[in-house]
């Protein structure tokens, strides 16, 4: 039997949805996609269209990466100070307007209001810290070992850059690729994903009005991503692929990016896992798991995928994680009560529970949740797995929803080796009262990030990204977000 429906009330939107720019954004114009042809934009709460934006060719493509090449030689010629600012008027636009961001973020994702301003929050943060960044991008002054000559290292922008972004953070995905790469001096053309375009096109209009150039960022949806990309890459004038979004699809786009050489930075997909040891403090762990777990629904890279809890905490843990997620409030994003959205799909919803069924099929107890709700929406309750085993496929996959699979260890050792059971390696949380056993386990753990006693990792200022297959590269940081906009040119002279 099914459970059911969340209710669903109408709620007053901060905004008409109507007065939203229309058409792609190409050298400082919002056009029509020369195709004629249109994707809708779908509520995930409703399941009703919303919107439409044009559908790109790739002669729509290729004009992006033209205004973005017209721009590019300003730009670059900019004043880093001058450059900065442009950057903090937009940190300071996107601040003001969060409300209605948020709002509109909620709108076409589904997350929870809450979610959608921390959002806003994080992805406004990328252009402070940015704006903060671009004057003091230095170079390198040296003599060689030999004696015969001095080494100028010089730091300079890449070229033009395609990025590429998933609609789980529609807004922040894609100011933490722009904002460096406009700090760094390069132009940019952005696709974002079909899903979730119209957060894309807001921001566009808010960067024109903080003063960014005509050209300097281009935005463009498309269909058909594949040939479209292609394309871009097989211009010489594009030098950076900068990709968030599955392995699958990174893959994909690095063989096509070899045939440029195209420098790629990679922010793939993540299977992070959760530990708690026995020494844990139990209310913060539960804390931790509850964000780690349900920021965005699950919806998230860097979500708990996989719970390992050590026997003396355990019963516990489970029932305490079971009680809050089973506590959690179902409903349309932009709903202010809701704490847990719908999915972004019909298809994300089948996913996860095939992943689900899957689990239990191998001997997993179903605590609470686990049941898809009648009528329209997108919706996947809060779910808790005890008995997890490990070859069940969402110990491998990445669930991508509200479901937390918790599964018991004994030694430290066997939890590094769980946690290590993975071709993923993006973020990892660590539980531990013993601050030493904490840093032991984080060096031991293969991955990007650790959070160790905290659930949450993301910060601007941090270097954001992972090893083995969850990517190439880092975002955010001290230098390492704009470094990867950057190329080194080195001059060797003798005075
Ligand atoms: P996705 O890979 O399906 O799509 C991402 C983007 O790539 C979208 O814009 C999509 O239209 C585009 N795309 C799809 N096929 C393409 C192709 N052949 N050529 C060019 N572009 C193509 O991912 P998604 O479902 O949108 O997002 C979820 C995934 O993103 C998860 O795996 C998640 O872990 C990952 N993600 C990673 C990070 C990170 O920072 N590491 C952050 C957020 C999401």
């Amino acid at each position: 039997m099914n459970a059911p429906h969340p209710s669903i009330q109408p709620t007053a939107l901060p905004f008409d949805i109507n007065t939203l720019p229309q058409g792609m954004y190409i050298g400082g114009q919002w056009r029509a996609a020369s195709s004629g042809q249109h994707i809708d934009v779908v509520d995930p709460s409703t399941e009703q269209v919303i919107a439409t934006v044009p559908d790109a060719t790739i002669g729509d493509a290729n004009a992006a990466v033209e205004a973005a090449a017209a721009a590019a030689p300003a730009w670059r010629n900019t004043a880093p100070r001058q450059r900065s600012e442009i950057l903090r008027r937009c940190f300071t636009l996107m601040t003001e307007r969060a409300d209605m961001l948020a709002a509109l973020i909620s709108l076409e994702n589904g997350k929870a209001l809450r979610d959608a301003r921390a959002e806003v929050a994080y992805a406004a943060e990328f252009f402070r810290w940015n704006a903060e960044e671009a004057v003091r991008i230095t170079g390198e002054f040296g003599t060689a070992p030999s004696g015969s000559n001095r080494i100028i290292v010089d730091y300079v922008p890449i070229g033009i850059c395609v990025l590429i972004t998933p609609w789980n953070f529609p807004a922040a995905m894609a100011t933490r690729k722009i904002a460096p790469a406009l700090a760094a001096g390069c132009t940019v053309v952005l696709k974002p994903a079909s899903e979730t375009p119209l957060t894309a096109y807001a921001l566009a209009a808010l960067y024109e009005e903080a003063g960014v150039p005509a050209g300097v960022v281009n935005v463009l949806t498309t269909s058909d991503p594949g040939p479209v990309t292609a394309a871009m890459l097989a211009d010489p004038r594009v030098r950076k692929l900068s990709f968030t979004g599955s392995t699958q699809v990174g893959r994909t786009l690095l063989a096509e990016a070899a045939k440029s050489v195209v420098s790629c930075a990679m922010e793939l997909g993540g299977n992070a896992p959760f530990l708690v040891f026995d020494d844990a403090n139990l209310e913060a762990a539960l804390d931790g798991a509850m964000i780690a777990k349900m920021r965005n629904a699950g919806e998230a890279c860097t979500a708990a995928n996989r719970i390992y809890v050590q026997a003396g905490i355990h019963d516990a843990f489970a029932k305490g994680l079971a009680q809050r997620m089973a506590a959690l409030k179902v409903g349309p994003g932009v709903q202010t009560t809701t704490e847990c959205g719908p999915m972004i799909t019909h298809k994300a919803v089948q996913k996860i529970h095939r992943l689900v069924q899957d689990a239990v099929e191998r001997g997993a107890q179903v605590l609470s949740g686990g049941v898809i709700p009648d009528g329209k929406g997108y919706f996947y309750p809060p779910t808790v797995l005890t008995n997890v085993s490990t070859d069940a496929l969402m110990a491998h996959e990445e669930i991508f929803g509200p479901v937390a699979p918790i599964r018991r260890f004994d030694t430290e050792e066997e939890a590094i080796a769980l946690a290590n059971d993975t071709e993923y390696g993006l973020a990892a949380y660590i539980y531990t009262g013993d601050t030493g056993r904490g840093m032991r386990v984080a060096a031991a753990i293969e991955s990007g990030m650790i959070a160790l006693n905290r659930g949450l990792v993301s910060d601007p200022a941090a270097p954001f990204g992972g090893v083995k297959q969850s990517g190439l590269g880092r975002e955010g940081g001290q230098h390492h977000g704009i470094a990867e906009f950057m190329e080194s040119k080195y001059i060797a002279t003798t005075f």
